[in-house]
């Protein structure tokens, strides 16, 4: 087959430089290979048919991965459900993917609480977090049965009002706060379990008369590396149920553990890939149901909730984006500008992505900056990638991008692009359009005596 042959390039010698190699091996290489489909549908297909950048998602790996997930705890402890994180990725498809692998929602606004609400998930099936919950969405929750988990004394305060105008008793769940070993500590959020914080609003809760705690919640922060933090913090939830039952007779019917497992992504500054880096989710199952079967009595099974986000979506996603120009800097380096950037890719504050070429390259490599389409200096999606010479209109898929992008994404500058899924049958389905002017103006009024002519 002559026409497959790789036409042929002089060998090079060059010189090493500093920060390429080291004992793990040559970590900018990392990146560098070809792709020329997802899940069967080629990269240039998708790019004719919704433009470049585009999001692209891939159900097969959803699926896949909350499906192994719900495996991996449901062979370890019986009462496992899933709440899926809806700032992750709130995409109406995506959203409705989660609901029918039987994930209930987990939200933490009235925006995303009203978004699930459209959606068509009951009340009673939705879990109402965060610091800021306005009074007509806590009585909105209330009449509609949410699991409200209470953040600080003020929303103690607020529930009870809903509670006395409703004419019923409200049951809540408390967010706790605590020492599991991660540092820096999110102590931010909920109330305080060492300092005995947590102990007073539930006291207080029980003082009020109008609010009946069923639930304890805590989320102990996000990409966690360490799975031993779970054990520990679902052993000091547990014990302080027993606590709670036996100080104030109050009866604990569930846990919530959060979310927070990391996902197959690289974050900036670690030389070892994640597949070596980052422990499955199957090491985390097995450290919360040790902590549960170490803390709870025999015959014990609360029901038990896990909100996670990321470790889910972050792998069904890849950004496609094509290199619209490249450039030398007055520093001598190379740089790429290309159609998508920081605006759409919040997370490459801490990952260093996965960035693989629709096509085969020829040439030496040399190390490039990779920038987005905004006039900004921050604009940076690589710095330091080895890439050979890229051609205007090479396309790079860059992965994973599953996870917080297309819900931390800027509208600045620059349209927001088309978001797709692939099913799993190899069909390709919009499920959020490009935007245009009239997205950008819809809110927008000038007043009459502005008018230009
Ligand atoms: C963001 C968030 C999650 C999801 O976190 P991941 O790190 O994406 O798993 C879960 N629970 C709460 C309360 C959150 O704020």
């Amino acid at each position: 087959m002559i026409e497959s042959k790789k036409p042929y390039v002089k060998p090079t010698m060059i010189k090493l430089q500093s920060g390429l190699m080291n004992k793990f091996g040559v970590s900018p290489y990392y990146a560098r290979k070809v792709r020329t489909a997802i899940d069967g549908v080629s990269i240039d297909e998708l790019v004719k048919r919704f433009g470049s950048p585009l999001f692209v998602f891939s159900e097969k790996q959803i699926r896949n991965t909350i499906r192994e997930a719900k495996e991996s705890f449901a062979t370890r402890y019986p009462n496992v459900t899933f709440g899926w994180s809806y700032k992750t990725n709130y995409l109406d498809a995506i959203n409705a993917i989660y609901h029918q692998e039987g994930s209930i929602a987990e939200v933490v606004s009235e925006m995303e609480y009203d978004k699930a609400r459209r959606l068509g998930i009951p009340g009673e099936d939705i879990i109402f977090n965060g610091p800021h919950k306005s009074m007509t969405a806590l009585k909105k929750a209330a009449e509609e049965g949410a699991k409200i988990h209470i953040d600080h004394f003020d929303e103690i305060d607020d529930l009870e009002k809903v509670a006395a105008e409703l004419g019923k008793e409200l049951s809540v769940a408390i967010r706790l706060n605590l020492d599991s070993g991660i540092q820096p500590q999110w102590s931010r959020f909920g109330f305080n379990l060492e300092s005995g914080q947590a102990m007073d609003a539930v006291r207080r809760i029980q003082m009020g008369g109008k609010l009946r705690l069923n639930g304890l919640h805590c989320h102990i922060g996000t990409f966690i590396l360490e799975p031993d933090a779970y054990k520990t913090q679902t052993e000091k939830m547990v014990r302080f149920a027993y606590e709670l039952e036996e100080t104030l007779g109050v009866t604990i019917e569930y846990l919530d553990i959060g979310g927070g497992f990391p996902s197959k992504n690289k974050l900036k500054g670690t030389y070892l890939p994640p597949d070596v880096s980052v422990p499955p989710l199957d090491t985390f199952a097995e450290k919360i149901s040790e902590g549960l079967y170490n803390a709870l009595k025999p015959g014990d099974f609360p029901k038990l909730y896990l909100e996670t986000g990321r470790a889910l979506i972050d792998e069904a996603g890849y950004l496609i984006t094509t290199v619209f120009a490249s450039k030398r800097l007055p520093d001598g380096r190379k740089s790429y500008v290309l159609d998508a950037g920081v605006n759409l890719l919040f997370t490459a504050t801490w990952y260093k992505f996965t960035i693989e070429t629709d096509r085969e390259m020829q040439g030496l490599g040399e190390p490039a900056l990779l920038n987005g389409p905004l006039c900004m200096n921050i604009d940076v999606v690589d710095d330091g990638i080895l890439l050979p010479p890229m051609k205007r209109g090479t396309r790079l898929i860059l992965s994973p991008v599953g996870a917080y992008n297309v819900t931390q994404w800027m509208q600045f500058i620059e349209y927001r692009p088309a978001v797709v899924l692939v099913t799993e049958t190899g069909e390709v389905e919009l499920i959020r359009e490009r935007e245009d002017l009239s997205d950008i103006l819809r809110r927008e009024r000038l007043p009459e005596r502005l008018r230009l002519a």
